[in-house]
Formats: C-alpha cells, structure tokens, sequence
C-alpha cells in the first residue's frame, strides 16, 4: 500500500475504507465472498505484465515458460477439483466463460460441419458469400434458456446482452404457483423448440437442480446441455451438489465464476468433455485476447484451497447456514421464496409483505450495515431496477465462521429494519427508491451488527491502524 500510496493517495485510500466498510458492514451478498489472502496476492504481482496469448505449450508469445507452467497446473488442480475431462482456465470472467462456450458449441455442432461439407477447413480461407452462409447457419440456432426473471442471468440471451444477437433465445421460466421449474413441463417445451443449447444455471434461484435428468432430456432432442455453475460451484467443489445434481458428469460444457462461493480470484473457467476440448480451447482468438497470467497464478491458489477437506466443510456450511437463515427468516413471517433453499441464498418478497421495493428494501438495509442486493423476483411487476425482492447469500459470513445462531440473529435485524420501514409518499418514479426509517431503528440495528461482527474479524492479519 504505500507504493500505491506514493502515486496514488486516493486509491490506496480507497482500498483502506474498503477494507474497512468491508469490515463494518455485513455481506448478504450471495455472489461475493472473501478470498484468501494468499489468492489476493497470487494475483497481485509481476504476472501481470507477461502476455501468454495460445494456450500452454502453444503460444504466440516468447517466453511463457513460466505462464505456461502456472496454466497447465491451474487446468490440471480445476479438472481434479471437479472430476473433469477438460478445463481452460482463461476465461476473464463468468460472462466471458459463457461467450467461449457458446462460441465453442456453435463452432463444433454448426461451422465445423458446414464447413467440412463446403470441403473447407480454415474459415479463414473461406469466400465472402460461402462465409455468408455459414453466418447465417450459425445465427440461426436457439438457446433455450432460464428466464431472467425466474432467475436466469443477462448473459443467458437476455436482449441487452449479446447472447440474444449470437442466438434465436427461447427461456423457459418458473412455475407461476411453486416458483419451481418443473422438469417434465420443461421437457414439453424442448421437444417444441428443439434448440442447439439447453441452457441450466442460475443467479437467483433457491432450488437444486437434476442434471442427470436434464441431460436425459437434452439427448432425446439432441441438444447440448450447457450448465452455468458460477454461482454454485463452491457447492460441487465442496461435495454438496453430488450425483444427478452434480453438473460436471452429465453436461456437455459447463461455466462458471470462480469468485463467488468458489471463494478464488475474480474470473471464469469452462469444462467440457473431450470432445469439445479442442474448441473450448480455441476462446482466443474466438473472443479472447491474452489471459490475464496473475489471475491464472489465483486460480491455481484457489483450487487447492479448494481441494482440501477444510473447503469441503466450508462448503457444507453455507448451505445449512442458508437454510438456517431461510428459516430464521420465516419465523420471523417473512416471505421466502419456496419456503426455503437448497443452495447458498434465498429470496426474499418485501412487496407482498412490506409494500416496499426491492430497491427501498436494499437502501434501508444498507442504512443499517446490512449489504445485500435487490433482486426481481419471477413474473416482477416492479421491473428489473426496482424489483419487489431482496437476494440473500451466505458464502461470505460462513467464510468469515459464522453459524446457525448468528442466522437467527440477522434474520430477526432484517425484520426489525424491514417491518419499520415505509415507502414514501412522494410522487414520480424517485417515490420507488426512497423510504422512511426512523434514526432509532437505524441505530440500533447498526448497533446489534457492530455486535455481531465484533467477533468475526475480516482479515485480522491487516492491521487497519498501521494502514492508515
Ligand atoms: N453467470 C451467472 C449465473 C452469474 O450469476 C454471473 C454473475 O453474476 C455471471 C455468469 C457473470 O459473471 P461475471 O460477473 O464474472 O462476468
């Protein structure tokens, strides 16, 4: 910090009041998380000024010995971790992962066969208008994929995203009644639309899901099942989500973030099987540029972190922490979505219960210490920048030791801050945002949270006094 410090003052004082709003406020927040201090660091240093663009052992780069020693073992510690065929550890990020999957999907079952039937093999020798017929080919393929309202991801073909220009997007969606998505309602869909991509994996979605079903299910149409574990794979690494619900055996390609409950460096990973190894490996120069070799150097740090029997029971935590938190939360008559979770978060309905906004609900709880996002809920008449629900993770208290006790005790601040909260009576669209809570609750939830984080020091090795 003090190299920092010397060109940069305001950042490095940025930092320390992250650090110290981090260590101050309580993260509900169900995509991030803590990572160690020795993945910070892994990913922190010279690594970042080597480009390594290729992959290991095949580079357009001299010099990438080293890069490409970290690499191969980064892909190797991933396909341990998760009992995979084949890893590529590039990606930058979860939306990045996604788009080398697509990518790769669509160049083996679309291009590479067009291509093979024009008696062509490098497109880039291919003519103008035969090209135009393989981009017509391959814009032309469905997705089908979990609404973002149901709790889907942008990245799944919602319009504003890309995705929805690379695909002919289908979503399927939640059960108006449960809040579930129903596999054999699922399967009558498939069967209509056929699509080139089945797409499972969630952002805001409680419920664990049957990949061994869905893979079932994407074979008799012949689709590819691709399955987006970013948010839940600390939960496979960690043995929670096993057998049919375990992704890795049963999907075609799977992505992720490595940086929720994984608990690694800020980036993506794909894993595939081998015979879709040889594209997955092509993301650059499919979208990619060069990887980002000190977050390789992370990714590594994390997956034997990851690896040991401590994680496995880190792993385990979040989820009875979640599930403790969820029933804390409907003891105190809030709303949960399904009644509880299988997973690492929870929704919670504050416009049914409270009249609030997802965004009047997040404002007031933030007010209070409490950070955690507002949500959409499915079938959300307040839009996607209001919402009418709040998302609730637990992979960053657990890291931080929590347990079910101090679930109980923040569901039961939520619903103090919650149940005085009011909207105001302002007119406009700003009336969405802004609320009323009176100084004497603020104070003492901010109070009852300083309480409670008092035990659970946030990297206790920084000393914040000699930071400052
Ligand atoms: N996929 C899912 C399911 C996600 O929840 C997210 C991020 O929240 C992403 C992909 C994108 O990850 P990133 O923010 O690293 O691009």
């Amino acid at each position: 910090l003090d190299q920092i410090n010397t060109v940069s003052p305001s950042i490095s004082t940025a930092i320390i009041k992250e650090l110290r709003d981090q260590r101050s406020n309580l993260k509900l927040i169900a995509s991030e998380n803590y990572s160690s201090l020795a993945t910070q660091l892994a990913g922190a240093n010279l690594l970042t000024d080597k480009y390594a663009e290729g992959y290991a052992h095949h580079r357009f780069y001299a010099g990438c010995d080293n890069v490409d020693a970290i690499e191969e073992e980064a892909g190797q510690l991933a396909c341990k971790l998760f009992g995979a065929e084949h890893a590529y550890v590039q990606p930058h990020s979860g939306a990045d992962a996604n788009l080398v999957a697509f990518l790769a999907v669509l160049s083996a079952k679309v291009q590479r066969p067009l291509l093979t039937e024009l008696g062509l093999e490098d497109p880039s020798k291919v003519s103008r208008e035969d090209w135009a017929k393989v981009r017509a080919a391959v814009h032309n393929q469905r997705l089908l994929s979990l609404d973002y309202y149901s709790g889907g991801h942008l990245t799944h073909g919602y319009r504003h995203n890309i995705s929805s220009h690379l695909f002919d997007v289908y979503t399927y969606s939640v059960e108006p009644d449960t809040y579930r998505i129903d596999l054999d309602n699922l399967r009558r869909q498939l069967h209509e639309i056929r699509p080139l991509i089945l797409l499972a994996g969630y952002s805001a979605y409680p419920r664990k899901l049957n990949f061994a079903k869905m893979r079932e299910m994407a074979d008799e149409v012949g689709a590819v099942l691709m399955v987006d574990m970013a948010h839940f794979a600390g939960l496979v690494a960690g043995k929670v989500f096993t057998g049919d619900y375990d992704p890795v055996p049963h999907a075609h390609i799977v992505t992720s973030t490595t940086h929720k409950t994984l608990r690694g460096p800020r980036g993506g990973l794909v894993l595939c099987k081998e015979e879709l190894a040889e594209w997955v490996d092509k993301g650059c120069p499919a979208m990619l540029g060069g990887p980002l070799p000190h977050i390789l150097a992370a990714k590594a740090v994390a997956f034997r972190e990851a690896l040991t029997p401590e994680f496995e029971t880190y792993a385990h935590k979040i989820v009875e922490n979640a599930q403790a938190l969820a029933q804390a939360c409907l003891d105190e008559s809030l709303q949960v979505l399904t009644n509880g979770t299988d997973n690492h978060l929870l929704l919670l309905d504050v416009a049914k219960t409270y009249g609030l906004t997802g965004r009047q609900a997040e404002s007031a709880l933030r007010a209070c210490s409490i950070t955690l996002n507002r949500n959409s809920l499915p079938f959300d008449a307040n839009g996607p920048w209001y919402t009418s629900g709040l998302r609730l993770g637990t992979p960053a208290t657990t890291t931080l030791g929590m347990g079910t006790e101090e679930m109980k005790e923040i569901a039961s601040i939520i619903k103090l801050v919650l149940s005085h909260t009011t909207p105001t009576s302002t007119a406009g669209k700003q009336s969405r945002a802004k609320y009323n809570l009176s100084a004497n609750v603020i104070a003492e939830a901010q109070q009852r949270i300083s309480a409670l984080l008092s035990h659970y020091i946030l990297y206790p090795e920084l000393d914040l006094e000699l930071l400052l």
